[in-house]
């Protein structure tokens, strides 16, 4: 029997509180600046290897003052080992001019706001929204995309926007922020994009996924076998007919 969208919300949100209570970005910050610099590098990027260039260049740029006051090539040598270099050093200045100009160097809270800075999409600003201002937004990734549908917390959407209109629809207000994290860090660990690790994910017994392959396997398995039977049979008569004498 299929599970009832709300009833596989609630075992989602009742399984990671219990055992990720304290889920948080793996990306390393110490304040709302950082984190933005951060998670603006972080896009086509891993968290490791954002960590590996910030430090260097959060020393070089403490400020959205001094980042605003540098150039994209100066930016470009701190963080030339991330994917699209160039663009985020336009971006990371371009960012911290506006800043600087229009948000008296705070970091705005709202998401509208925080789009109008280059390198800044809607994933970007939910993230930061939700991560500095516990917004009830939501950030949908890849991994949060596949994971999300895989489990059957979304379905039938097929864009990032789709899936996170129904996460922000059907979980709790107060656990949106970090529903965020619980779905990246299960996909970065156990619901890998080519090889999920199914057999030891906690909540197979209610993923969507795993229970279509598992019905296709065991489907795949009866066709085979009926197939091997049918031959059996084909050859058990073919042996019979020629044993017939002419
Ligand atoms: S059972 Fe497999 S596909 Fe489903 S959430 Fe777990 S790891 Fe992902």
């Amino acid at each position: 029997m299929s599970m009832l969208k709300k009833e596989r919300y609630r075992v989602f949100v009742d399984y990671f509180s219990t055992h990720q209570p304290h889920a948080e970005t793996e990306l390393h910050y110490s304040n709302p600046f950082e984190l933005l610099i951060a998670v603006i590098l972080s896009a086509q990027c891993t968290d490791k290897r954002i960590n590996q260039v910030t430090p260097k260049l959060f020393e070089r740029y403490p400020s959205p003052e001094a980042l605003a006051a540098s150039t994209s090539d100066e930016v470009f040598t701190y963080i030339r080992s991330v994917s699209y270099p160039n663009n985020k050093a336009k971006h990371l200045v371009g960012m911290a001019t506006i800043l600087v100009n229009e948000f008296k160097s705070e970091v705005p809270s709202s998401v509208s706001d925080l789009q109008k800075m280059p390198g800044v999409g809607r994933k970007t600003a939910n993230v930061i929204a939700s991560v500095i201002f516990q917004a009830p937004t939501m950030a949908v990734d890849t991994h949060v995309f596949r994971v999300a549908n895989r489990m059957g917390l979304s379905s039938k959407a097929t864009t990032p926007l789709a899936v996170e209109k129904q996460l922000t629809k059907n979980l709790p207000i107060d656990k949106i922020h970090i529903a965020h994290h619980w779905l990246i860090l299960h996909g970065r660990y156990t619901c890998l994009a080519r090889t999920p690790k199914c057999e030891q994910c906690p909540l197979n017994w209610m993923c969507k996924y795993y229970a279509h392959q598992h019905t296709t396997t065991a489907l795949l398995k009866a066709e085979k076998a009926a197939e091997r039977k049918k031959m059996s049979v084909k050859k058990k008569k073919i042996r019979k007919t020629a044993r017939i004498p002419q």
